[in-house]
């Protein structure tokens, strides 16, 4: 059937065209790769698989494909007639860059604070390492529960506060919350030598990835040892003495006046970690204010913690392009708020309302800066200004209101300022209870500003601010970074998988604040990312035509013929590749581009959906969609479309994450969710959730993608070619594959338990 959106006539044509034809065997079609970045020469490994025609194959007939012979899906086979004939009958102009109905017209817009380059070079981005002796200071502002352990110890009431310029020698002392992320295994990916083309990961030390624990023998002792009293020797006990102690073990009968033993059965221990009040600070939630991966997991989170019983509130900017008509009962909470700034003050208006349940406040400032009156998120000029902003008023909000959460979880940079603005402002004016957690979604991003933001939010003391054990940045001594001040000032740091954790401290990935994990590596972790299986469930996707499970996943060939007829592809046996994310060098754009050609030069189709905020990403990609735009195995959508992700999600066989880093990474979780297979990178978040078919030392169940380690052409080759090759002549275990991706828990119950313990950890008892 023709796609009713599209607005070509050739296309609806071609649509038609397709749809009713048999499924032609797959044959390679020629696609020649435009020179961009000639791939290197680099002879394939010797230890690549070949889909070895010698393998048992399974009777079990496969459920989502029709089989074909080796002979009809041989890519080298020669080039199918049916798909020249067809291709050169029909005229696509597939070329309409502006986004399908239904797409977020402002959700392209993305944080740049650095500003990238094209096709950046694949190296890890490094920072000259800084001096020895600056990393080595630890003249912390001793964030720890605002104040410092051992202070406690010695004057349990005493707060101290911290004078300016003085640096604190002892640095916040937060042990392993017990069972807390020490409990999420490291996720190593150990290639069998030698034949692997993943190559052995990095020996993870789970001290490195996980909370790590100060042990108990090397542990400064909190409290001054006060001998123990001396106790008499105690003289042996004779027979004759028990024997007259007899009778009175006998008794039975209380003395009067006694207190009767209490027959009742001791009350169960209170549970191990008490219901919280929860304050989420954050810039994006899903659905109302998505950029990407961020959104999905502080809504993710806090559902998952108000379900364990939890009071979980969220506090957003009242942004002019948010999604309205998914925010219920929207009223004025506060009016006439008077936010500081800059020495005077914004009137500020806050107002309430439920976003799929979850309770949300929402700043709107009244000044002419419109600081939330841009039509986008990100991207704007004075972002910094724009988020401290946000800062002060969310803190000041809670002070007005009497909110005193026991936690304040952050994330990202946009909200760092608030665990500054609490320690050294706030908790002065009352807030002396709440503990801040500060989530990292992603080191590139830091807000790199000048000083001019201490004077905006009050914080003033630029001497004091500027030193490098607190806000200073680690590499221009004049600048202000304020990711920083969020990991210096808060009483729990983490990132969102292990493997990151361990990448960004020790792996040169922290995009200069290495040093800065260092001196705080006992209140740093990683805790992965969960999914909400309400929102990204193929039982009950709204997006996609035909629901399904892992028990009837042959529905999922539905969607796939859906996912065709939305993007005008051929119907025919071949498997669908693709790619959904942020156009960003982060996400390897390079390799993503290599994919599209490796695919549809060895019998795939591929679809891709993404847009950047650099133009020039943009136009890259859509000068490649015009050169397959009479292609009917490709089809690239250059757009921000939240109804068409679930449904390549839903439709797609495989999908490609080829990321250069990747702090977690949700795509390749929504797709095992949705049953597609991902080919990923070995690296963050992906390593930690992608297990290789062939090469994981994971048990064979639990193998659900296929993974490869450098960041070239032939690493990405060496598995997507074990990808097709399975899915054509292996069906069944391509079949397994899949259904293990989707029987895999990645749900929040585990993530949310480590967020709830670390929490405990921290929270003023
Ligand atoms: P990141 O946080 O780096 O953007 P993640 O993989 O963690 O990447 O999360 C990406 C999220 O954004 C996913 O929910 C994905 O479906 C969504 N997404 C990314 N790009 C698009 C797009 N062009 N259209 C719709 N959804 C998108």
């Amino acid at each position: 059937m023709a796609n009713p959106r599209s607005k070509d006539p050739a296309k609806n044509q071609a649509s038609q065209k397709f749809s009713g034809g048999a499924a032609s065997p797959a044959k390679p079609v020629k696609s020649a790769e435009p020179a961009m970045s000639p791939a290197p020469a680099v002879p394939k490994p010797a230890n690549e698989i070949k889909p070895a025609a010698t393998r048992a194959v399974s009777p079990i007939p496969p459920k989502l494909e029709p089989a074909k012979s080796a002979a009809e899906i041989n890519p080298a086979a020669g080039i199918n007639p049916l798909a020249d004939a067809l291709r050169s009958a029909v005229v696509k102009h597939r070329i309409e860059a502006t986004p399908a109905a239904g797409a977020n017209p402002v959700a392209e817009v993305k944080p740049v604070t650095i500003s990238a380059p094209a096709f950046p070079k694949p190296a890890v981005e490094t920072k000259p390492a800084v001096a020895p002796t600056a990393a080595k200071s630890t003249a912390a502002p001793l964030p720890s529960k605002l104040e410092s352990v051992q202070s406690v110890a010695a004057s349990p009431s005493s707060r101290p506060t911290p004078v300016a310029g003085e640096a604190k020698p002892t640095p916040p002392k937060i042990g392993t919350p017990a069972g807390a992320i020490a409990s999420v295994p490291p996720a190593v990916v150990t290639a069998k030598a030698p034949i692997a083309p993943v190559k052995p990961e990095p020996v993870v030390s789970p001290m490195l990835v996980t909370v790590v624990a100060p042990s108990k023998k090397n542990e400064p002792s909190q409290k001054p040892l006060t001998p123990k009293p001396l106790t008499p020797p105690v003289p042996p006990i004779s027979e004759q003495a028990v024997v007259e102690e007899i009778p009175k073990l006998k008794k039975t009968e209380p003395e009067p006046g006694e207190p009767k033993p209490s027959l009742e059965v001791a009350p169960p221990p209170p549970p191990a970690i008490p219901s919280m009040f929860v304050v989420m600070i954050a810039s994006e939630l899903t659905p109302v204010a998505k950029v990407g991966g961020l959104a999905d997991v502080v809504y993710g989170l806090a559902r998952e913690l108000e379900t364990r019983g939890n009071a979980v509130e969220i506090i957003l900017p009242k942004y002019d392009c948010m999604r309205y008509d998914h925010i219920y009962g929207l009223t004025k909470a506060y009016e006439n708020l008077w936010v500081p700034w800059y020495g005077g003050g914004i009137n500020t208006t806050v107002y309430f309302g439920f976003v799929h349940g979850r309770k949300c406040y929402f700043i709107e400032p009244h000044s002419n800066d419109n600081f939330f009156n841009r039509k986008c998120f990100y991207g704007q000029n004075d972002d910094v200004l724009r988020f401290a902003f946000f800062c002060r008023a969310a803190l000041e909000f809670m002070l007005k209101t009497n909110k005193h959460p026991e936690i304040i979880h952050c994330h990202d940079w946009q909200t760092a300022l608030v665990p500054v603005l609490l320690y050294e402002m706030y908790q002065h004016l009352g807030m002396r209870h709440s503990r801040v957690c500060f989530t990292v979604h992603n080191f590139k991003h830091q807000g790199v500003t000048g000083d001019h933001v201490l004077r905006g939010t009050g914080l003033n003391r630029p001497e004091y601010f500027l030193h490098y054990d607190r806000l200073r940045d680690n590499h221009n001594p004049h600048a202000i970074n304020l990711m920083k001040g969020g990991m210096v000032y808060s009483n729990f740091v983490n990132t969102v998988s292990p493997r990151h954790a361990w990448e960004a401290k020790d792996g040169g990935q922290a995009h200069g604040l290495e040093p800065t994990l260092n001196t705080h590596q006992h209140k740093f972790g990683g805790i992965l990312n969960g999914l909400d299986y309400e929102q990204f469930n193929p039982q009950t996707d709204p997006h996609i035509p035909t629901k399904y499970s892992a028990d009837t996943i042959e529905k999922k060939y539905e969607n796939k013929q859906a996912l065709r007829r939305r993007f005008l592809l051929a119907d025919n046996a071949k498997p669908i590749i693709s790619f959904v994310g942020r156009l960003d060098p982060q996400k390897g754009l390079e390799l993503v581009r290599h994919a599209i050609f490796y695919a549809l030069g060895h019998g795939a189709q591929f679809v891709l959906l993404g847009s950047s905020p650099d133009a020039s990403i943009n136009e890259h990609f859509l000068g490649l969609k015009r050169h397959f735009n009479d292609n009917p195995d490709c089809h690239l959508e250059i757009a921000y479309n939240e109804e068409a992700a679930h449904l390549i999600y839903a439709g797609a066989d495989m999908i490609v994450v080829p990321s250069r880093y990747e702090p977690c990474g949700l795509t390749q979780i929504i797709a095992m969710a949705f049953g597609t297979v991902p080919v990923v990178r070995a690296v963050g978040g992906l390593a930690d959730t992608v297990f290789d078919k062939d090469f994981s030392n994971r048990p064979l169940h639990e193998r659900n993608g296929y993974v490869f380690e450098t960041a070239d052409n032939p690493g990405l080759e060496s598995a997507l070619q074990r990808a097709i090759a399975c899915y054509y002549q292996f069906p069944e275990h391509f079949r397994q594959l899949l259904l293990n991706g989707m029987r895999g828990d990645h749900s929040w119950n585990h993530p949310a338990q480590h967020y709830l313990n670390i929490y405990d950890f921290i929270r003023d008892k």
